[in-house]
Parts: C-alpha cells; structure tokens; sequence
C-alpha cells in the first residue's frame, strides 16, 4: 500500500494521439519536484506485450532501457531527461505486464477458487501496481501517464482503475486531460467540439477531468476558454493553454508562467513550498536555440522506406544527448541521416568529409551493414571524429581487424556465424536463450560497472576511473582476440571490472583526433543538465574539426 496522504495525478489523452502527453506529464514532474516534492512518473502502456523490447523502433519508436535493465516506450526517457533522475521499473507497466500477472495467479491457486475476472481482478493488479510505483523511493506525488487516448477499448480498465483509486482517496486523486484544439485550414478557427466529445467520453467512464492541457497551433483565447470551462465543467483557471512551441524543453517554463505549478499544489491540497528556481535550465533552453556556429553531425543507419518522423523517434535519446552536449558547449549540432545501404550500392563514402562527426548507432541484422563498415573506414582514414554506440563499436572493431590487424574475413556472428575470425561474439549464456527461442528481455540489460584505463580519452572525458553504463545487446567482442587487436593499436580503454568484457574501444589522440565506441548506450543517461561527457569529447572534436575547416 501507498503511504498516507500520497497524491496522484492521472494525465489522459483526448481528440488523438502524438499531441505530447509524456511531454507534459514530464513538464509537470519538474513543476513540482523543483518545488521540493519527490515525484515520480510513471507510464502505462495498453499493449499486450510485457515489456518494450520485442518492438520494432521504427514503427514504436525507440526501445529505452531504464537502470533496471527493464525495456520501455521512450516516454521513460523523456520523464528520466525531464526529472534529471533515474526511475525504478514499478514506474513502468504495460497490459501485458499485468495480464501475465493475473494469468500467473490464476495458475498458482492465488484467487482461491474464484472466477478470475477484467474486475476485480485485473483492475485490482492495476491498482496494486500503481500504488507500488508510489510506495518505493520517498516519493510523495504520482504522475500517471494513460498510454493512448480516451475511448480506446485496451485502456477502459486502467482508466477504470484510476476512477476507483479516487473513489477511495477523493482528496489525493486528480485528472488532468491532455487534448487537441484543431484549427481546420478552411475555417482558420479554432474548434473545441472535439475536446468537448472527449470529456464527455471520459465523464461516460464516471470520471471528471480537473485540469486541461489544451494542446494547440496557437495559444487559447479567453473568450473560447470561458466557452469551454462551461462546457466541459472545468474551471477557468485549470485550463491551460499549451502552444506549439519551438522545444520540447520550453513546456515546463510555459506552464511554470501559467501558474500550474501552483494551481496543481493548491487542487492537491498541498502548501506551495518553496519557490522553484529554473535558472539553469532557462540557460540550457537558450542554448538550444542557439543557431550559430553550426556543426554537421552525419547518423549513419539502415534507413530506408521511412519518414523523418519516425528516424527522429526510433533514435529519439541520441539526438537529445547531442543536443545536451550542444548546447553545454554552446554551439548548433545539425544533424543529418545517411543511408548505409547507399554505400554498398556504388554510393561515395567520400561525402562524408563534408562532415565534423559521425555516429554509427544501435541496431541490429544484416541490412546496411557492409556499408557501415565502409563508413567506418573512411572516417578513420580521414581523420573525422567518430562515435559507434553499441552495434557502431562492435563494427568499429570488426573494420579494424579487417583492415589493420589483418584478419581477413574478420566478422560479428549476428551476420556471419561461420566467420574465419569471430571478432564479436555471442557469449555462452545468451547461446543458451538463442537455442531456446527466449528473445524477450534475454539480453545484456541495464547498468553494468566499466573500468577505465588510466591515460586514455575515455578516463580523461569521465574524469573518473569507475563508471557505469546502460546496455542492451546479445553480442561481445571475443575475448580472444584482444590481444591481437590491441597490438594492432586499437585501445580497449573501458572493461568489464574482470576484464573480460570489452566496453570501450578507442584509438589514442596522436593516431585519430576522436574515434571511440561503446558497447553500452551513454545516450540513454544523458540530461538536459548533464550532458554526457562522451557525447561532449565527440563533439568537441567535431567542433575543432569545423574550425579548422573554416565552416
Ligand atoms: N546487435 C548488436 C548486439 O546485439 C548490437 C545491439 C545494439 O546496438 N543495441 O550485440
């Protein structure tokens, strides 16, 4: 059970999706922890599968991975960004999550008997997993993101749920809506008939909103407001009006100049303390905005046959911890996709000279590969600053057993399990959860400790000799060939605290001016005010490599 007196806030979509509900559950996070509350976040997510990992990124978007090693939607990621904390895997939790639970208590004898039920039984999994989010780590507020929008057939109970919780607690319980005000292109008039629809869909579940984010092109008239508190039952003053805006990041000081912060306080019945102070992110804000000087950053990925929309969602934390870095270090990264698949057809790699960096990120099979090695190639040739995240360090060291240690032939198992040098492999234990077929959360997930070695780019960025990372892949470089490798020059600069596993490699100063690689994912712990220090080494290099070339 939840503590006493713990409130919670239940964030519902309306009119349709993608209009930033995580957006402004993770804004109101901040509203109220940087006014001395501990918050937490959590997400709720209809589907059926257990957790985010078995999802592929370019429909769902990015898989994130909390510290837990738990696989989520990357609305977690934004919350973590937004808070500037890590969250706990109680602040997650899909359909699939809790219909496992309830089919495994009705396997296990747990409901006495009884004929296991949508209600109780499934509603009263929900309600036993929400107040165990609220119930770990001090926190006093819950903010509870509903994934999808009101009328959905798959979120009815969890939205049921949150009516109960309120019924039992009708001090600590409040809903805010997050809806929609279109302006359709012939009329040039904003329309509140479809919130309007919504609200009553929601009231039809037995439940009032208290609070409405009214999403729109442009900023809320009084006049359309006053309509539509009458109308929907909410009071002036609870409707907040949230315009498109230039970044995601200026939400919070948006809603901290309406006053939400307090009006939230004041409809929990909780005394606004302390003043909030958002003066460093003012600051990270204006450097995000910042136009000049520009660097060219080139992400080289398998994309093929999808919209910009979903390149910037499938690898939505690496173009945030760029940003981070960006704005730390004062300067614009542009960022440019490049289809490595273009490169084994007959395309140039030599374009990519036009760049300051380039970043070959997670992924995973076949598709591109050739020409990512390629790319490789030729930016540690040429002296262009190179960052590899995960699946980009492991090519990174297969380019360079290929090419400088001679290893003709030399490969990742993933794509060529017969190759003559298996320069990254698959470790015993994940042999075991292949054979079986166990796909779902199997990998190496979530945090694990890296070493650093004294003298090297890593330990001089991190300014640390003990880090720990995030992870998510099934492969490692193969423990037999480091030394042949490293007498080829190429510096494992980051191990497992055993040795064993392989998590940074790295070309000293005096050979490359930055080429690195991880085989954990440093974007998923980057933070608006904690720009990861890899991301901000690669950059400044990028930045050097701009200066030099007068751009
Ligand atoms: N496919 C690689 C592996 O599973 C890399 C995974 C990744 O980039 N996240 O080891």
């Amino acid at each position: 059970m939840a503590t006493e007196g713990h409130k919670y806030i239940f964030v519902i979509g309306g009119v349709m999706s993608g209009v930033g509900k995580g957006i402004a559950t993770s804004s109101m996070g901040l509203l109220l922890q940087s006014r001395g509350y501990p918050v937490n976040l959590v997400k709720i997510d209809p589907y059926l599968n257990v957790d985010a990992g078995t999802m592929n990124p370019t429909e769902h978007g990015e898989v994130f991975v909390l510290r837990s090693g738990l696989e989520t939607d990357q609305d977690m990621g934004n919350y973590e960004r937004f808070l500037g904390r890590d969250l706990a895997p109680e602040d997650y939790m899909t359909g699939g999550m809790v219909y496992k639970t309830v089919i495994e208590n009705e396997r296990a004898l747990r409901y006495g008997g009884k004929c296991v039920e949508a209600i109780p039984h499934v509603r009263d999994e929900i309600m036993r997993r929400v107040e165990a989010a609220a119930a770990h780590n001090g926190s006093k507020i819950s903010i509870i993101e509903v994934g999808g929008t009101v009328g959905d057939f798959q979120n009815a109970l969890f939205i049921e749920a949150a009516r109960v919780l309120k019924m039992q607690h009708p001090d600590d319980v409040l809903f805010v809506m997050v809806t929609y005000l279109p302006i359709p292109g012939t009329l040039g008039e904003m329309k509140t008939k479809p919130t309007q629809n919504a609200v009553r869909q929601l009231n039809a579940y037995g439940v009032q909103p208290d609070f409405l984010i009214a999403r729109a092109k442009t900023p809320l008239d009084a006049k359309r407001k006053e309509k539509l508190s009458l109308a929907i039952s909410v009071r002036p003053d609870h409707i907040i009006s949230a315009p498109d805006v230039e970044s995601i990041y200026d939400v919070p000081l948006n809603f901290e100049a309406d006053k939400l912060g307090d009006t939230l306080l004041d409809a929990l019945k909780l005394p606004a303390s302390a003043q909030s102070n958002f003066g460093a992110w003012r600051e990270f804000v204006k450097n995000t905005k910042l136009t000049q000087p520009e660097i060219t950053v080139g992400i080289v990925g398998k994309y093929f046959d999808t919209g910009d929309f979903v390149l910037s969602d499938a690898y939505l934390s690496v173009i945030e911890a760029i940003k981070f870095s960006g704005a730390a270090l004062q300067v614009k990264p542009k960022i440019e996709w490049l289809n490595s698949k273009d490169f084994e057809k007959g395309g140039d790699v030599a374009v990519l000279a036009n760049y300051d960096g380039i970043i070959v990120p997670g992924g995973f099979g076949e598709t591109g590969i050739e020409g990512k090695i390629k790319a490789i190639e030729f930016v540690r040739t040429n002296n262009i600053p190179y960052f590899g995240l995960c699946y980009g360090m492991q090519l990174a060291v297969v380019e360079y057993a290929r090419h400088v240690a001679g290893l003709e032939g030399a490969h990742t198992v993933e794509i060529n399990p017969a190759a003559p040098h298996p320069i990254v492999d698959v470790m015993p234990d994940q042999k075991q959860v292949i054979a079986e077929g166990k796909y779902g959360g199997t990998m190496r997930l979530g945090v694990y400790p890296a070493e650093l070695k004294e003298g090297t780019i890593a330990r001089e960025a991190y300014g640390t000799a003990r880090v720990e990372e995030r992870h998510r892949h099934r492969y490692e470089i193969n423990p037999e060939y480091i030394e042949r490798l490293t007498r080829a020059g190429l510096v494992f600069s980051g191990t497992s605290p055993d040795g064993i596993l392989m998590e940074i490699a790295e070309l000293p100063r005096d050979i490359h001016p930055f080429f690195l690689g991880t085989q954990f994912h440093p974007e998923l712990q980057a933070r608006p005010l904690a720009p990861h220090p890899l991301f901000t080494e690669f950059l400044k290099a990028a930045v050097m490599r701009a200066t030099a070339h007068g751009s």
